[in-house]
């Protein structure tokens, strides 16, 4: 945290000034308008994203009376997970809007609107979000700030971490979303964060999280048999978006471009990847239709491996989405096949 606002010394200076004009201007907006011009399409089915034109309130426990739980996600797989479980009693804000890759992503004034209306935010954790607590601090400090980090409990990361040497450190790794069973840890997470925030609606919140994870049981079943017979156990990745995954199922990643797509590898260490990956008798290459085509292009050119679509959710796209685009377990489901072919499973 340090680091970043050693970096950007300017930014929440910049961020907490144009906050204040913006809130300023979007009460005027509000008032004389009415209108919604601040408000962010998030494109992600059902959700709305009405809660710039909510007025201020100072409702201490829980949304007045008939009014939905304002809730301020970071980026799409946090919508994907948080969505299910509050259903239909909360309004979910998205910060990252189409095409924002959250690797690199810089808040704008919008942001902060968003966040000042919130109730809770659930974002990744401060190695992803670097800006987001104190982007949340300096707008609403009332917010509760709720990271899917810390929803995984020491005790079962203990084990995890007893299980497998390689099981990536919380702090280092941001893509937790990306394994079904740490997925599983989150849902309940949420549900108890949702329901402190509105107690009238727990018993709704515990009980579609209690459906969702029984998904999500079933999906970790369909990963642990998928990968029961392959080919190869390595794969891989044109960033490090599966260690936990690969930590989970015992298999072995390698990545291209490092725990970042934006990261630029030298070429010694193309050369070590090339090198590991023949080592390990890697089949495929697994990559975001969207980043790093050309290292991944490249590598698979060299070994003469093709290379497969994985949806790691992390960019919201633009257009039209189904809704399989935005059920979590569906997009899972798409991924599994896509690795069982990276590493020839039957
Ligand atoms: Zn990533």
């Amino acid at each position: 945290m340090a680091e970043t606002s050693g970096k950007k010394p300017s930014l929440r200076i910049i961020v907490t000034a144009a906050v204040l004009v913006i809130i300023i201007a979007t009460s005027y907006a509000v008032f004389f308008l009415g209108g919604d011009q601040w408000g962010k399409t998030a494109g992600e089915g059902k959700i709305s994203t009405e809660n710039a034109r909510i007025p201020a309130q100072s409702a201490v426990s829980g949304p007045a009376a008939g009014e939905k739980l304002q809730v301020v996600t970071s980026f799409r797989p946090i919508t994907l997970l948080v969505a299910p479980v509050g259903g239909d009693h909360i309004t979910i804000t998205q910060i990252l809007p189409p095409g924002a890759d959250p690797h690199d992503y810089e808040p704008t004034p919008n942001d902060a609107v968003a966040l000042k209306n919130g109730k809770v935010f659930f974002y990744d954790g401060p190695f992803l979000e670097p800006w987001a607590a104190d982007l949340a601090a300096s707008t609403n400090p009332d917010i509760h700030l709720a990271t899917f980090a810390e929803a995984i409990p020491g005790p079962a990361y203990d084990q995890m971490k007893r299980q497998n040497a390689d099981f990536p450190n919380l702090n280092q790794d941001p893509h937790l979303w990306l394994s079904p069973q740490l997925a599983e840890y989150y849902v309940s997470y949420v549900a108890r964060q949702l329901s402190e925030a509105d107690p009238e609606h727990a018993t709704d919140y515990q009980s579609n999280a209690a459906v969702f994870e029984q998904r999500l049981v079933h999906l970790d079943a369909e990963y642990k048999a998928g990968f029961s017979n392959c080919t190869t156990r390595t794969f891989l990745s044109s960033h490090s978006f599966l260690d936990y995954t690969a930590a989970a199922y015992n298999l072995t990643p390698i990545s291209i471009a490092g725990m970042s797509p934006d990261a630029e590898p030298s070429i010694q260490q193309m050369v070590a990847v090339v090198e590991v990956a023949k080592e390990h008798n890697a089949r495929g290459v697994l990559a975001e239709p969207d980043e790093a085509e050309d290292l991944s292009k490249s590598i698979s050119a060299e070994l003469n491996l093709p290379v497969y679509p994985f949806i790691t959710m992390e960019i919201l796209p633009t257009g039209t989405l189904t809704p399989v685009d935005t059920d979590y377990v569906a997009i899972m489901e798409k991924n599994l096949q896509e690795m069982k072919k990276a590493m020839v499973c039957p």
